[in-house]
This record gives structure tokens, C-alpha cells and sequence, in this order.
């Protein structure tokens, strides 16, 4: 039989990274699953969103900011600085225990081990969305020229001066957006409606670059192109009319949904838009000695700071837990 731990961690983000932090200074010597890089069909890392992400500027005592890699690299140092294993494996099935403070939560790898553990917290974040059409799968997959990590592809040769589009209207859509226009010739928001969800600073820092339109009532209906993306079809939301736009790119910026397959079937509650379901204020499931933290149980703000105080939340309440099951 393999040894029992005390807590183990699945995700490698802010809510993750902290909650290792906490847990490892509380000599809970905890065991963190950051996952294995994967392309499904857009970049899964470990690290999670962050590591998509260029500049991070609201997140406190970085005064000058800091890339998000380079955030989630100090995270990991000081979660291994205080003893926490980091393994580069995915939990991918789940067998929560009753009572698992005797018989303990049994987590399935993808190298097949089987790890016991008496308290797990769930930090696995959340992935990027897709629009779903056929083509624009085809050519994610295959890299045609469709992706949704401007920060990751945008720079690549074939976009060079180029125009480029993303679909979107909130502060990812911004971020990607404007990141896009030092490369490319222009570069199109195509969005859904007539007004913006992105925060008026990042919409401010897209709008005034002399290469940025927005498209305003549009959808994609279908993407063109054999081997690379040529264009896109559009159709306006009010009129139905349909278009074609010309561009060499084309980035889905359009939200993203918990990482929570793994967890199906194990008795787990989830909310109606698939977010683990916290019970209290407090990083509690309806199960015993599982807790969640982060994205994954956070469809409201979802922001690194957020989810950072959330893995915070998550440790101590995964600490006084296991005290007061004896478990030490
Ligand atoms: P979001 O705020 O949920 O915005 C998603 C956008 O995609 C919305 O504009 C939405 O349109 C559109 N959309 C959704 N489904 C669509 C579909 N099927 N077809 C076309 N358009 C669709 O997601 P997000 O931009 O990824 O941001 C998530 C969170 O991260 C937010 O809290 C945001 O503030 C934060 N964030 C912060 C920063 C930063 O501060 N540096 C950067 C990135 C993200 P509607 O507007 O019509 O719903």
C-alpha cells in the first residue's frame, strides 16, 4: 500500500501555488500535481492562465509588474523553499472517501498510480473556450492560424504585418488585442455586441493604437481557409447579414470553463455553470476533506489575487480540518 498523505494539491496556479505555501508552512508536507503541458486544442499548462499572460499589473507588491510565467515561477520557489513535492503528472480520476480521515480519498494519475490522501484541495483553474465551428478546430489543431493564446502564437512569422482578429469584448479580448497590434497590420475585435465588458482601461489601451478596429454586432460564423486561416465569415447580429473579413489570425478570446472533468461522477456538486460549489464562505465542498479554491469554484472574479486568497482560504480550512480529525 502506498503511503497515506496528509493533503495533496491538483493545479499549479495562484489558488494552488498558495495553497502549498500555507499548507507546507503548516508541516502538512503537502504533494502538488501541476499537470502535464498539453495542447487541447489551445495551450494547457502548468501554471494554468498565467502562463498565457503577458504583463500582470494589478496584482499588489509588484509596483512595476511582472510577467505571469515569472509570477507563477516565484510562487513555485517559495511553495518548494518550505518542502512542498511538486509532481508533473494530471489527476485524472477521482475516489472521494466517506470518511477520510480513516479511509482516505484515492486520486488516479495518468502514469497510473494510485495516491491516497486524507484532504485534497481542487485548484485546477479554468480553460479557454471555443467558439465550436468545425473549421476553426481543424485549423487550431493543426496550427493554421487559429488559436486562443495571442501571447503564446502571436508573434510567429505568418503574422507579421498581417491582419489579425479576435473574437471577444472583455479583458482578455483587450489584452490579446492590443498585444497583437505591435505585430500585426491591423487588428479586428469582432464582438457580439455594441458595447464592451472589458474594463475601461484595457479597452482604452486597445483603442488608441493607431492599427485597432472593432467590429461591432458580428459573429464568426465560419472560418475559411485550407491549410491556413484566409478569413472569416461574419454575420451581424441585428441585420443577419453576412461578410467576409480577410485576415491571416484569428484568436478566441471568449471566456473560459472550469476544469472539472476529472471530477465527474464522484459525487462532487458542481454549480449550474459547472463550477465546483462551495457550501460556505469558505473553500468547503459537500464533501468531507475536499476543498476547492480558485477559478475552478470562482465564476465572479476570477483574478490571480483572487484565487491566490482563495488557495490561502483553502490550506487553512484543509489544516483545522485534519486537526479536528486527528489527523497530524
Ligand atoms: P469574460 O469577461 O467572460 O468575457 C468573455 C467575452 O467573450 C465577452 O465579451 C462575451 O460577450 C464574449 N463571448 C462569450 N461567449 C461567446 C461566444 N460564444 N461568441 C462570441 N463571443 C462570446 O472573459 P475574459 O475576458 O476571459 O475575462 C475573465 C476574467 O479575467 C475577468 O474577470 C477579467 O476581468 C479577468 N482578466 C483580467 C485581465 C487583467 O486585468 N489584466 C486580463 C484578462 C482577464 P458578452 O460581453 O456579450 O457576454
Amino acid at each position: 500500500m502506498s503511503e497515506i498523505h496528509k493533503l495533496v494539491i491538483i493545479g499549479s496556479g495562484p489558488a494552488g501555488w498558495t495553497a502549498a505555501i500555507y499548507a507546507a508552512r503548516a508541516q502538512l508536507q503537502p504533494k502538488v500535481y501541476i499537470g502535464i503541458p498539453k495542447q487541447d486544442p489551445g495551450p494547457v499548462l502548468p501554471g494554468g492562465q498565467l502562463m498565457l499572460t503577458t504583463e500582470v499589473e494589478n496584482y499588489p507588491g509588484f509596483p512595476n509588474g511582472i510577467t505571469g510565467p515569472e509570477m507563477m515561477a516565484h510562487f513555485q520557489q517559495q511553495a518548494e523553499r518550505f518542502g512542498t513535492q511538486v509532481i508533473c503528472d494530471d489527476i485524472v480520476r477521482c475516489e472521494f472517501s466517506k470518511d477520510p480521515a480513516k479511509v482516505p480519498h484515492v486520486l488516479h494519475t495518468a502514469s497510473g498510480e494510485a495516491v491516497r490522501a486524507h484532504a485534497v484541495i481542487i485548484a485546477t483553474g479554468a480553460v479557454a473556450n471555443w467558439i465550436g465551428l468545425h473549421n476553426e478546430m481543424r485549423l487550431a489543431r493543426s496550427g493554421g492560424g487559429v488559436s486562443a493564446c495571442a501571447v503564446c502564437d502571436g508573434a510567429l512569422p505568418a503574422f507579421r504585418n498581417q491582419p489579425l482578429a479576435v473574437v471577444g469584448g472583455g479583458d482578455t479580448a483587450m489584452e490579446e488585442a492590443t498585444y497583437l497590434t505591435k505585430f500585426a497590420s491591423v487588428v479586428y475585435i469582432i464582438h457580439r455586441r455594441d458595447s464592451l465588458r472589458a474594463s475601461k482601461i484595457m479597452q482604452q489601451r486597445f483603442l488608441s493604437r493607431p492599427n485597432a478596429k472593432v467590429l461591432w454586432n458580428k459573429v464568426v460564423v465560419d472560418v475559411l481557409g485550407e491549410k491556413h486561416i484566409e478569413g472569416v465569415t461574419l454575420e451581424d447580429t441585428v441585420t443577419k447579414e453576412r461578410s467576409k473579413l480577410d485576415v491571416r489570425g484569428l484568436f478566441i478570446a471568449i471566456g473560459h470553463t472550469p476544469a472539472t472533468k476529472f471530477l465527474q461522477g464522484t459525487g462532487l456538486e458542481f454549480n449550474e455553470k459547472g463550477y465546483v460549489d462551495l457550501k460556505r464562505r469558505d473553500s468547503t465542498t459537500n464533501l468531507p476533506g475536499v476543498f476547492a479554491a480558485g477559478d475552478v469554484a470562482d465564476e465572479h472574479y476570477r483574478q490571480a489575487i483572487t484565487a491566490a486568497g482563495m488557495g490561502c482560504q483553502a490550506a487553512l480550512d484543509a489544516e483545522r480540518w485534519l486537526g479536528a480529525q486527528g489527523v497530524h
